[in-house]
């Protein structure tokens, strides 16, 4: 039996092509740690993913980063010790937030073995909690699961073995092309004109009142463009302490976090994405949607190179940049090698490789 943690709304789309792949004999529990709780964060996704319900939820609910991970420590480690199942065989974590790191660190204290999908993504930026979370879990881990080539030299040269690295591509993108179609069909309403789907949630762009204050004159400087913002808990909070929302531009249209459905089809459809969102990053190269990265630096540099994504740190640049991109728009979405829908299945095989158990066929490329 393993473990599969989940507990934020980032996790859930890159657990389910797990959930989807891994052969029937291998028993599996999903663990949520109630990192986010809200029905439109959480249980939203598991409906319209067609997620299993959870057979353990931590509840570990809001609080700051270090007590947040204390409290999923806590209580995953009562579940490894007080379950009458035993240990798992392996833990699986996902992505960088806070369940990840503590349920890694957890597992590893009852010496039992962690793979970490999405490892070795470094922005190289230790001011970011996310940064912390990567290179801890990545020292934790004994599998290595990673989604682009240059992760491999991010974990060489912090002193992992390349052995215990495997390539298997990006399951975000698993589930955006499974209901890609469906979200289409679904064809949430979007503005007549240019728009630009925006999702900004990082500390850095929204903590400090100032700069949240910046980015909303950056987007009353770009009239001809209507912003839709559907903000995450957390910026909606930052909005409402800094006294920004009896002011904000006609242009901007400020709304509750979107389901998963209707945010990927805006997603397509849109002039430009603004974003401080990893995933997001990953969706529009896929999708060949111009991204601006309000950012000084970004952990998914194939975005860059291969995908859509520019940078853009300051906000005052953002009208120019904006603009530039949405000029730029490619004929085509960008084609990323292991970004191909099936990276679920190869996080199967690598698994059951691992547990030297009967996985799913072979791949017909070898993804060492
Ligand atoms: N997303 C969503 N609704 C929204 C904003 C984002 O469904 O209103 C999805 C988006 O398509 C992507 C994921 O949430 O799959 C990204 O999550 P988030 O930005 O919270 O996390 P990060 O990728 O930054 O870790």
């Amino acid at each position: 039996m393993i473990d599969l943690v989940c507990g934020a709304r980032p996790n859930f789309m890159k657990v389910d092509p797990v959930v989807r792949s891994l052969p029937e004999g291998l028993a599996f529990r999903l663990v949520h740690t109630g990192q986010h709780y809200d029905r439109e964060m959480s249980q939203a996704f598991f409906e319209q993913l067609e997620l299993p319900a959870p057979d353990i939820n931590l509840g570990a609910g809001s609080a700051s980063n270090t007590e947040q991970t204390a409290r999923i420590m806590i209580e995953y480690e009562k579940v490894l010790t007080q379950g009458s199942s035993g240990l798992p065989e392996l833990v699986v974590v996902v992505g960088d937030v806070n369940s990840t790191v503590a349920c890694a660190l957890t597992a590893a204290r009852y010496n039992v073995p962690v793979a970490h999908v999405e490892a070795g993504l470094r922005s190289f930026d230790r001011r970011m909690p996310e940064e912390i979370n990567r290179v801890l879990t990545d020292q934790i881990a004994s599998l290595l699961l990673i989604t682009s080539p240059e992760a491999r030299g991010n974990l060489v040269r912090e002193g992992r073995s390349s052995e215990t690295v495997v390539m298997v591509g990006n399951p975000m993108i698993d589930t955006l092309l499974r209901l890609l179609p469906r979200a289409r069909e679904a064809g949430a309403r979007c503005p007549s004109g240019p728009f630009c789907l925006v999702t900004l949630h990082r500390p850095s762009n929204v903590d400090d009142p100032a700069r949240l204050a910046r980015i909303v004159a950056a987007m009353a400087a770009t009239p001809d463009v209507e912003f839709l913002f559907p903000a995450h808990p957390r910026t909606m909070a930052a909005f409402e302490g800094s006294g920004l929302l009896s002011s904000l531009p006609g242009n901007l249209d400020l709304r509750k976090p979107m389901d998963y459905l209707s945010f990927i089809g805006l997603e397509e459809r849109a002039s430009a994405v603004l974003t401080d969102s990893g995933g997001v990053q990953e969706e529009t190269s896929v999708l060949g949607v111009p991204c601006v990265t309000l950012r000084e630096n970004t952990e998914r540099p194939v975005t860059l190179s291969i995908g859509t994504n520019v940078l853009c740190p300051e906000p005052d640049e953002l009208p120019g940049v904006l603009g530039e991109a949405i000029a730029r728009r490619p004929a085509h979405p960008a084609s990323i090698p292991f970004w191909d829908g099936r990276a679920g299945e190869r996080i199967a095989r690598a698994i059951c490789s691992f547990l030297d158990r009967d996985g799913p066929g072979p791949d017909g490329g070898d993804s060492r």
